[in-house]
């Protein structure tokens, strides 16, 4: 039986990715350096490396060990104010870690390739929703570190025949539905964890960034996707690269959008805390509105979420939270 191999495969997305394709009969293996991620969120059926992708001895020595039908590439930093403050740790994790991991790919004859891409490698968008064809002009390192990423897979596509599929993500958020593996990152950064810490009463308050946006009531328009649905999609890709087709790119969205202040709202039903909350400046680089149009996933991949509503999404976010109160309650270097 050939293999999947997961790289970031500990962290919040790659964790529930492993999870999945254990659950659906893959065999996997899995490369994380543990710099955000956490040894315990990986499936004990996966056999795990710890290593950094940009180490090509060790990559190498992985591949030598794994017959691989395929990578999912998790690997990246990925945190945008930061991105502006530390462009070159981005060029240099992200960008030179594509580099890295398609010479091995390449010396080793594996030719697949699922990525994680973004709605950062588009900036601020003209229309909405986006559509995959538009143009991407990234507004931040961390975007631009990713569309580089796309557009180095194209080329070692064109010279070596490797295929892959950039799936760029909108909002990613919630947990696999029993609790047992969710998002955990230090420092925390995303909306629902962060109003879910306030709802647990470990931070005093939300602070919402900027009200003074052209939307409906004034805060920033996200689209929300089920990081369990997430991860499925990644699954249709590989089959489809498998079934012959061409590279490609697809965005992996809700086509809904919820303002933060209806986030704030829908995380106060669902955890039936009052969940103080403060206007606050707007925070660097936020486009004002970001929705996905991702019928193509649909249409193409035949990609079916199965969540339609943030409720539900947030649902599993609390529920992953209040059997975990402290995470993955490691000692991860990022803590
Ligand atoms: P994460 O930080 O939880 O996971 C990344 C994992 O990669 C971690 O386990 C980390 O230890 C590992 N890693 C990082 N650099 C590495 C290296 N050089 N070698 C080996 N391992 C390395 O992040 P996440 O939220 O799960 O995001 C996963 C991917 O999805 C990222 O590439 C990110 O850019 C992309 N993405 C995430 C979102 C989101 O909403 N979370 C949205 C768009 C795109
Ligand atoms: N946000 C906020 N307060 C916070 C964290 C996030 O108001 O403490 C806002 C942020 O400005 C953005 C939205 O929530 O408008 C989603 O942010 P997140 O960082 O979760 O994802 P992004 O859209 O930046 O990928």
């Amino acid at each position: 039986m050939m293999t999947v191999l997961v790289l970031g495969g500990a962290g919040y997305i790659g964790s529930h990715a492993v999870d999945r394709l254990i659950q659906k009969g893959y065999d996997v293996a899995v490369v994380d350096n543990l710099v955000t991620g956490h040894r315990a969120a990986v499936n004990d059926k996966a056999r795990f490396y710890e290593g950094d992708v940009r180490d090509q001895k060790f990559l190498n020595g992985v591949f030598d060990k794994e017959d691989i039908e395929g990578v999912m590439h998790f690997a990246a930093f990925s945190i945008v104010p930061e991105s502006m403050e530390k462009p070159l740790k981005y060029f240099d994790n992200n960008t030179t870690g594509m580099v890295s991991l398609l010479e091995v790919m390449n010396k080793h004859n594996v030719k697949r390739i699922i990525f994680s891409s973004t709605a950062a490698t588009y900036g601020e968008p003209k229309q909405i929703p986006i559509k995959e064809t538009d143009p991407q002009i990234p507004t931040n390192p961390y975007g631009e570190s990713k569309l580089m990423m796309e557009k180095i897979m194209r080329w070692a596509d064109e010279a070596y025949g490797i295929k892959f599929i950039a799936l760029r993500y909108f909002n990613v958020a919630g947990a696999k539905e029993d609790g047992s593996i969710g998002e955990d990152h230090h420092p925390e950064t995303h909306l629902i964890p962060i109003i879910l810490q306030v709802a647990a009463g470990e931070r005093k308050e939300l602070s919402i960034f900027g009200g003074d946006y052209p939307t409906k009531d004034g805060t920033n328009v996200r689209d929300y996707v089920q990081v369990v649905d997430l991860v499925d999609a990644h699954i249709l890709a590989l089959e489809y690269l498998k079934a012959g087709h061409d590279s490609d790119a697809f965005n992996l969205g809700s086509s809904t959008g919820f303002s933060n202040k209806e986030m704030l709202e829908a995380a106060r039903k669902v955890t039936g805390k009052e969940i103080p909350a403060k206007m606050a400046p707007r925070r660097a680089g936020d486009p004002s509105t970001l929705i996905a149009a991702s019928d193509k996933a649909r249409k193409v991949l035949n990609w079916q979420p199965q969540f339609d509503n943030v409720e539900d999404i947030i649902r599993t976010a609390w529920n992953w939270k209040q059997k975990n109160p402290a995470g993955y309650d490691d000692q991860n270097e990022a803590k």
